[in-house]
């Protein structure tokens, strides 16, 4: 007799019975919610809060010369390209936004691509079998990616912690080809990288540096150009990467370097190749944003002065906002201000006391940050008005109090 066939395991069982739903099932939910934003404020469940999980930094999705350039752009051109960059999917205005990217972050040539995640992606062509990548350990999902879908081997270095780096880079095979990748400003804590360090060791160890300036491009150094400006390192990124669906208010990414590499990425990027490009109204808006970027400076000093005070009040409350790099210094005000839980259960109690106050926030657990770092992410806009900070420091106070995060109680407010 034959011996009875093992039942398989259902797939669909399998993986939903180690699925994680604390956080969806307990209470309202943090994530999916359906909401409308605009302006800094949100309306969730038909209740207007104030919205601090956007990463619209310069307030510029809502901006009516964007959405009139996005409009313009989706008549003329209509709503998709319906093919990729390589065949049918470049129009002018995508060259005209590669040229001004390009020029914006004085690179001689950038390519866009759909979104930022696939900018990420797309250097993958550089990961070849034999060569090191060495990358931060709190580096964006899409990097994270990038380096698993290439052949390259990895290496990867405490967050920020240079001396790490350098006795990895140190010890390697001097003889193998190497590449860096961080983040320019870090997207849950909010610290910047350590550019000048980072630049360093990549010149005295032949390695290539490529910076993510996901949430930087459009916000830091005088001109928006980036974390190499603020530091006043033009020449410390070898290649860029970035998005358009943050500072720049739109949807779609960059990648910007030398001429020959940009040109070999065209070809050998499969997230550039195999993909539909950035739709008609995305460039559009992109442009007209990075005009806004270029000629409304106010923009970058009204956020950060914004983060500032947020950031000293959280403080003054009681509230955990450092980084586990030092945010000590100028380099620290970045409009992404963390207040540090820990817990995950707790983090959610708190992102609910705060929703319940008017106020809408990201609670960031893993795997976005390691196990037992969940915090709650605020990011400031632009758009934010005093009576916005002050409806946010409100809410942690009020919040804080009935968890006894911080002193007093709600009914004996503290002078
Ligand atoms: N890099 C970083 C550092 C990010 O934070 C993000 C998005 N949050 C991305 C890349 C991906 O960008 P996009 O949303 O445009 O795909």
């Amino acid at each position: 007799m034959a011996d009875s066939p093992v039942p398989a395991a259902d797939i669909f069982d399998k993986h939903l019975s180690s699925f994680a739903r604390a956080l969806t099932d307990t209470g309202p939910r943090p994530f999916y919610r359906p909401m409308a934003a605009s302006g800094g404020e949100a309306l969730v469940d038909g209740v207007r809060v104030v919205m601090t999980a956007c990463n619209d930094y310069l307030g510029l999705s809502g901006d009516p010369r964007v959405t009139a350039a996005a409009a313009k752009a989706l008549v003329e051109y209509g709503a998709s390209c319906s093919g990729s960059r390589l065949v049918c999917g470049t129009l002018p205005l995508h060259e005209e936004l590669e040229a001004r990217l390009a020029a914006f972050l004085g690179c001689p040539a950038a390519i866009v691509t759909t979104t930022g995640f696939q900018a990420n992606l797309a250097i993958t062509p550089l990961l070849g079998k034999g060569d090191l990548v060495f990358s931060d350990m709190a580096n964006h999902a899409s990097l994270v990616d990038a380096i698993r879908l290439g052949s390259a081997d990895k290496r990867l270095y405490r967050h920020s912690d240079m001396a790490d780096l350098e006795r990895q880079l140190a010890t390697a095979d001097p003889g193998a080809a190497k590449l860096i990748v961080t983040d320019g400003l870090f997207s849950m804590e909010g610290d910047l990288c350590r550019l000048p360090e980072l630049t360093a060791l990549a010149r005295r160890h032949g390695a290539r540096l490529v910076v993510d300036g996901a949430h930087d491009i459009g916000l830091m150094g005088a001109g928006g150009h980036g974390v190499a400006e603020y530091f006043g390192l033009p020449d410390a990124v070898d290649l860029y990467t970035g998005t358009l669906s943050k500072c720049f208010g739109s949807i779609g990414g960059v990648l910007a370097g030398p001429t020959d590499i940009i040109g070999y990425l065209r070809y050998t990027a499969r997230p550039v190749i195999f993909t539909a490009s950035m739709p008609p109204a995305a460039v559009g808006a992109a442009l007209a944003a990075l005009d806004i970027i270029e000629s409304e400076p106010e923009r970058r000093t009204r956020v950060l002065n914004l983060a500032e005070r947020l950031d000293s009040g959280l403080r003054a409350l009681g509230y955990d906002t450092g980084g586990p790099a030092p945010r000590t210094g100028p380099a620290t005000v970045t409009p992404i201000v963390p207040v540090h839980v820990g817990d995950a259960e707790l983090c959610a109690r708190l992102w609910k006391e705060i929703l319940d106050e008017g106020v809408f926030t990201h609670a960031v657990v893993a795997p976005a940050v390691p196990v037992g770092r969940a915090l709650i992410r605020l990011s400031l806009q632009a758009t934010h008005t005093d009576g916005h900070l002050d409806r946010i420091l409100d809410a942690f106070t009020a919040a804080g109090r009935r968890l006894r995060l911080i002193a007093g109680t709600a009914a004996t407010p503290q002078p």
